[in-house]
């Protein structure tokens, strides 16, 4: 699949649900109305649509949501796509959790072909933890991720950077990665969806942090490349990598490999842009996928060239009214 600005489309990620169990204070309101559960595709049709894309040469795969692992019989749908892995076609199957259910899971996962994963932890300090994510249990998570280490699986912590919330606790998050032998990743607010209260107090610009982290640890430039957005650094102090990702101070879309893919079948080509189609008329048409196909392609000849993220005082408004959950970070 090529887009019309000469981009390889490869990349699909799928919101499998978005419903969650924890409450993150940037991503959802405490009193998040979530899609009606009549609308939601069923696994079976979640695999199928993924494997059409598999089919038109999508060779990475990453469930995320909401909380991917509180959908029931989430495991079906891994083992199932990870058929795709044992014939080559795909070569890459991931997700991104909050790490709640990762105790119980990490096993199967491993066992289903996931050999990394993203975790999502904001702090290392379980007040803040519990400020930002309002429901998550700390020391949960913590089991977690123990969990997911000992099953085998390479991790990746995700932060989010909130001014005044965690950026005190950047050096132990960097310290602590370093330790385990975890990379992570900062992430800069976006305004998706609205949230209990104003995002823009709490975005923090990468290039500030950065420019903080740089007066106590030595940060070099490196290569590294994982087909995502993020820009890499290896810690000298530590030998461990961070990386970056500002959509924000930086825009990434050029390279922009990826669509997405809500649990209702709505194809997003853009997190940052409105413009979908839907997949799921198409896919319940009838057995053969030849309408789904056509709709895919069309779909791609829709891919935005970018997105038009925007945070400051003036402009509080989400730039997209759709939450992350919905579509999938
Ligand atoms: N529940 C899972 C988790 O938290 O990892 C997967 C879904 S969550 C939407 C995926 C990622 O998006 C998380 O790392 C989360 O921190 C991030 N995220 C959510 N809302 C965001 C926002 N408005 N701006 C930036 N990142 C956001
Ligand atoms: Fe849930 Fe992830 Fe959103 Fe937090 S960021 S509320 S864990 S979907």
């Amino acid at each position: 699949m090529i887009d019309p600005f000469g981009r390889e489309i490869t990349y699909l990620r799928v919101s499998v649900t978005d419903r969650c169990d924890f409450r993150c204070v940037y991503c959802m309101s405490e009193h998040m109305t979530f899609l009606p559960k009549r609308d939601v595709l069923s696994l079976e049709e979640l695999d199928r649509l993924c494997s059409a894309f598999v089919r038109k040469g999508v060779n990475k795969l990453r469930l995320t949501g909401g909380e991917p692992l509180v959908r029931k019989d989430i495991m079906t749908l891994f083992q199932s796509l990870g058929r795709h892995l044992a014939t080559g076609a795909l070569e890459d199957l991931t997700l991104t959790t909050n790490g709640s259910q990762l105790d119980r899971y990490a096993d199967a996962l491993y066992a289903a072909g996931v050999r990394r994963v993203n975790i999502s932890l904001d702090s290392l300090d379980p007040d803040v933890f519990k400020r930002i994510t309002r429901w998550g249990d700390f020391d949960q998570v913590m089991r977690g991720i123990a969990a997911a280490k000992r099953a085998g699986l390479a991790i990746k912590i995700n932060t989010v950077a909130l001014n005044k919330i965690n950026d005190g606790e950047f050096d132990r998050l960097i310290a602590w990665c370093g330790d385990q032998g975890f990379d992570l990743t900062f992430i800069e607010t976006m305004p998706m969806g609205d949230i209990d209260g104003d995002r823009s107090a709490d975005y923090l610009p990468l290039s500030v942090a950065r420019a903080d982290l740089n007066k106590r640890w030595h940060l070099d430039d490196i290569d590294y490349q994982t087909g995502g957005p993020a820009r890499y650094v290896r810690v000298k102090e530590t030998d461990g990598r961070i990386g970056f990702i500002t959509p924000l101070t930086h825009n990434f879309c050029e390279s922009c490999n990826r669509v997405r893919l809500t649990c209702t079948g709505t194809l997003y080509m853009c997190l940052g842009q409105g413009d979908s189609a839907d997949l799921r008329t198409a896919l319940r048409a009838g057995d053969s996928d030849d309408a789904l196909d056509a709709a895919i392609d069309e779909a791609i000849t829709r891919k935005p060239k970018g997105h038009d993220f925007f945070i400051d005082r003036r402009h509080t408004a989400p730039a997209v009214e759709r939450h992350m959950s919905v579509t999938g970070g």
